[in-house]
């Protein structure tokens, strides 16, 4: 058999690689470019669906030509439409089109990040060195990028747990007994913490009774005697306090719990502080809130996307650990086929393998590299600066406006608000807002999202998008305002 009869066929021709691959940035460019007059989200019809969804595997290939072209017929024009000016819904991130070139770069590229000696390590180790910069927390803290944060703050609480447990008796190896070596370990964060937290708590075997939630003060803000009274009741129980998650930016009203004083607090109670800053460390760049967000830099862990606030596309979360010590020792193991050696491929600079869950790992840095060198930091330092403006001033047109009511102050860039119709009762107000809402995705002219804030209905956006412009946000007033009116004339 001749060598071209085995050919799997799984590399093309480079020349129709080249014409592919600029077929596509062109296309994306056509997008980004029409962004702006077209609808935030183009639902996926029916009929659509039916044609590649529940399909048998393709068995043989159609060309890409053909893929692609299906693709560009039934996939592209359906989705999430997070890279519109008008999408507010959750904390999703726009991404950078630097970020979307260097993806493909990373991805063409293929290495295996888990730490070997290539120049993708030091990618990596560079960039989050610069994130450590640009946040000010201490270089000597290891770190490594993750898939977003709901696995940075497991992480920095695996690290948090396995440093409790070891603090409490030396004898406790909880790698070796897990947690029936000793007593109960708490964690505690707000009511308003991030539900991944709680689920956090459960994988670890403690349990989400194990999982304090501590009630907030007027602004959504963790209450700090609260938290010590729960610290006390639990010592006295015997339990072991293990960590207090500060989160920096809620979701729901992108509160910031009191950052100097749970520092204080968990330096003086020797409890390890846990920092969630999924998108709201993000806004340390912004000097404007530097005096909120003091005392970021003294978390034993903190926890960021770059995902969200900082543009970069999906995916990509960081997890900073300030003790190099206590991250190795929550993670290493070194079977005999990891070995680093002295010199050669598996001599490491940092086998990030030992530090996080993933041995294999992708190339996220390579994004986030193109990205920060290409535009620089500053660029999207003054894009979250915009956001938190532009989160004031939806805050203000809501204040402003007779017909609509804020849910709760507006501190950052999440600002929660409802229609309010006179004459109905709150279930009915909330139903009127859920209808609100549906139609104003639907219609296609923005997609907020929505929450409960004292088990009333809002609408929610969280502003992390580096295309919206202010009259992006006086479109959203005039719409909700518009549909609200309709669907209170036809209860009338
Ligand atoms: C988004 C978010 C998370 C989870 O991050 P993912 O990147 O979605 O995994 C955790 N905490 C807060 C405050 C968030 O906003």
């Amino acid at each position: 058999m001749s060598d071209a009869s085995l050919d799997p066929g799984l590399d093309p021709d480079w020349d129709d690689f080249r014409r592919w691959g600029a077929k596509i940035a062109g296309d994306l460019a056509d997008h980004y470019a029409g962004l702006r007059d077209g609808p935030a989200w183009r639902p996926l019809p029916a009929h659509k669906k039916a044609q590649f969804y529940g399909q048998p595997v393709p068995r043989e290939g159609l060309g890409f030509e053909a893929a692609y072209a299906e693709a560009r017929e039934l996939i592209v024009p359906h989705m999430q439409g997070n890279v519109h000016p008008r999408h507010w819904g959750w904390v999703a991130g726009s991404g950078a089109p630097m970020g979307v070139l260097g993806e493909f770069l990373g991805a063409g590229l293929n290495p295996n990040c888990t730490g070997s000696n290539h120049a993708a390590t030091y990618t990596e180790l560079q960039t989050l060195g610069w994130l450590k910069e640009l946040l000010d927390f201490p270089a000597e803290a290891t770190g490594l990028l993750v898939s977003g944060a709901s696995i940075a703050n497991l992480l920095g609480l695996a690290c948090a747990r396995h440093r409790a447990a070891a603090h409490h008796d030396s004898d406790w190896d909880l790698r070796q007994t897990g947690v029936y070596g000793g007593p109960r370990l708490m964690i505690y964060g707000s009511a308003e913490a991030h539900s991944c937290i709680q689920r956090s708590a459960e994988i670890f075997g403690l349990g989400r009774d194990s999982f304090r939630r501590i009630g907030t003060d007027a602004h959504y803000r963790m209450d700090l005697e609260a938290l010590k009274r729960a610290i006390a009741e639990d010592r006295a129980q015997g339990h072991v306090p293990a960590a207090v998650v500060c989160t920096v930016g809620t979701v729901n009203t992108g509160a910031t719990d009191p950052v100097e004083a749970i520092a204080d607090l968990c330096q003086a109670e020797n409890i390890w502080m846990h920092v969630d800053g999924a998108f709201g460390a993000l806004a340390w760049l912004d000097p404007r809130r530097r005096p909120t967000l003091k005392g970021l830099q003294r978390a034993d862990s903190l926890a960021f996307d770059c995902h969200k606030w900082l543009y970069i596309p999906y995916d990509i979360g960081c997890v900073f650990v300030r003790d190099p010590d206590v991250h190795y020792e929550t993670f290493g193991v070194t079977p005999p086929y990891l070995s680093a050696t002295r010199q050669g491929l598996s001599d490491s600079p940092f086998f990030f393998g030992n530090y996080g869950l993933d041995l294999s790992r992708p190339f996220r840095a390579m994004k986030l590299w193109m990205a920060l060198k290409a535009n620089g930091a500053d660029a999207f330092a003054r894009s979250i600066a915009r956001n938190i403006d532009q989160g004031a001033y939806l805050a203000g047109l809501v204040e402003a406006h007779p017909k609509l009511r804020l849910g709760a102050e507006a501190p950052l860039n999440v600002v929660c608000f409802r229609y309010l119709a006179p004459g109905l009762d709150p279930a009915a107000e909330d139903a009127l807002n859920r209808d609100l809402l549906e139609q104003l995705q639907a219609s296609g002219r923005a997609t907020p999202s929505m929450t409960l804030l004292d088990g009333r209905f809002h609408l929610r956006c969280a502003i992390t998008n580096h295309r919206s412009r202010d009259e992006d946000f006086d479109i959203l007033v005039d719409e909700v305002v518009r549909i609200g009116d309709r669907l209170l004339a036809q209860r009338a």
